[in-house]
């Protein structure tokens, strides 16, 4: 299938082609052509399946019309859990909207007022907007939403689970009923099915894939750790491996994303550490130093689990397991981009064998085991039942299966 049988405008199509793309991915193909539309949609598809084009191309084709009343309002509005993501988001306003006169402005925490506050007074057709800060620009009069037509929720899912669920409701409640509302989560059921019964009229249900979609382009293995000092072992060797081009490392504390970056930078490592606590400025750099190729490694905590799209990265790797099971399908799914291949390694303690339990059934997949010759656990970990661990390529050997988790704990 071709973009140009999708419904898209000429210069929308030639934006694509520009971009590289040569045929819509599967969430495209079932999205693009319902939202030329007009209806309301909601939409589970995992983050690195072209969600984000999926809804941005409709809404660009929405702007090529005239808008009957004048203001300085946005006609599109794109809410977002985290800064991030808005960044890919605006990102991708300006990649696709490059033959329009487009202007979008993103508004998020953690960006100093009064710059903001410029950027609003100029006025803009799109916005993308983390949920706090929109509302809190609302109440003070910045942002004026009567010409809005089209709402995005981007990775709703995550909104709700970052409490801002109240937030939503305030923002939408300001808004022209007639309008169409496009919602994207990981999702559908629970509480992202009861906030889009409340926000949503009538919606189409697209279900492209689900958390238990086979990530067939990324290879998955773990190595049992006995403690921090065996992990930073093992992650220095698993970084001196010639084939990773770029990696993030995945902790669970910012202190650790800290410490391990400091680690790793006192090793020669090209590194920088990314989470929380950095302001806006110091992450924006650091991303851009990753997007350029400057950095090799990223240390970071599950603030970058969404939302990076950074073609270099041929290796995720879980230093910590996250609590979440489905954070690990995030954090994952910031390898093998846009097609490419890509491999995840998580380093396992003992005390993470639970989480092991819970990540594979959440995938419904198996993480095969992987020793390191040289560096192998010395205190007994129970191989898992669900398959022969493996030798990793060149370097490791493979352990004799034991008795699974359940019953060896
Ligand atoms: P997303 O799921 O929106 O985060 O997109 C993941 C990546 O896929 C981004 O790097 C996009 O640039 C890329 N992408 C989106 N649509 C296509 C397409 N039709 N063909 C190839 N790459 C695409």
């Amino acid at each position: 299938m071709k973009f140009d049988t999708l419904g898209l405008s000429a210069p929308i199509c030639q934006a694509v082609a520009a971009a590289g793309y040569t045929a819509p991915t599967p969430v495209q193909e079932r999205v693009i052509p319902e939202a030329l539309e007009g209806r309301d949609l909601m939409v589970s598809s995992q983050t690195g399946s072209g969600k984000t084009a999926a809804f941005m191309l409709p809404a660009l084709q929405l702007l090529t019309e005239t808008h009957p009343a004048h203001g300085r309002g946005p006609r599109v509005l794109v809410l977002v859990p985290t800064r991030e993501l808005s960044m890919q988001v605006t990102k991708a306003a300006e990649t696709y909207g490059r033959a329009q006169r487009v202007r979008t402005v993103s508004v998020v925490g953690g960006m100093p007022y009064p710059a903001q506050n410029r950027l609003l007074q100029a006025g803009m057709d799109i916005l993308v907007a983390t949920p706090g800060r929109l509302l809190d620009q609302m109440q003070s009069g910045r942002i004026d939403l009567a010409r809005l037509q089209m709402l995005v929720l981007d990775e709703a899912d995550r909104m709700l689970d970052m409490g801002f669920k109240d937030d939503l409701e305030a923002i939408v409640a300001r808004m022209p009923a007639a309008r169409q509302t496009l919602l994207f989560s990981a999702t559908l059921d629970g509480n992202i099915a009861r906030l889009a019964g409340a926000l949503l009229r009538d919606p189409e249900r697209i279900e492209i894939d689900s958390h238990r979609t086979k990530h067939e382009n990324i290879a998955q293995r773990l190595h049992f750790a006995d403690d921090l000092g065996h992990k930073n072992r093992l992650l220095d060797h698993l970084l001196r491996d010639a084939a990773v081009n770029q990696a993030i490392v995945f902790t669970a504390t910012k202190r650790s994303a800290d410490d391990v970056a400091l680690d790793l930078h006192s090793k020669g490592f090209a590194v920088a550490a990314l989470h929380g606590d950095m302001n806006q400025g110091a992450r924006t750099r650091t991303l851009q130093a990753l997007q350029r190729g400057r950095l090799r490694v990223l240390v970071a905590t599950d603030v970058a689990a969404r939302g990076i799209d950074v073609h270099g990265i041929s290796h995720v790797i879980n230093y910590d397991l996250p609590r979440q099971a489905e954070d690990y399908v995030h954090r994952i799914g910031r390898t093998g981009r846009a097609g490419r291949n890509g491999t995840a390694i998580s380093l396992v303690n003992a005390r993470e064998h639970a989480q092991v339990r819970t990540i594979e059934r959440f995938t419904a997949q198996p993480i095969p085991v992987e020793v390191v010759e040289g560096l192998e656990p010395k205190v007994r970990h129970f191989a898992k039942p669900s398959g022969p661990s493996r030798r990793a390529p060149g370097k490791s050997r493979g352990r004799p299966q034991g008795r699974s988790f359940r019953s060896g704990r």
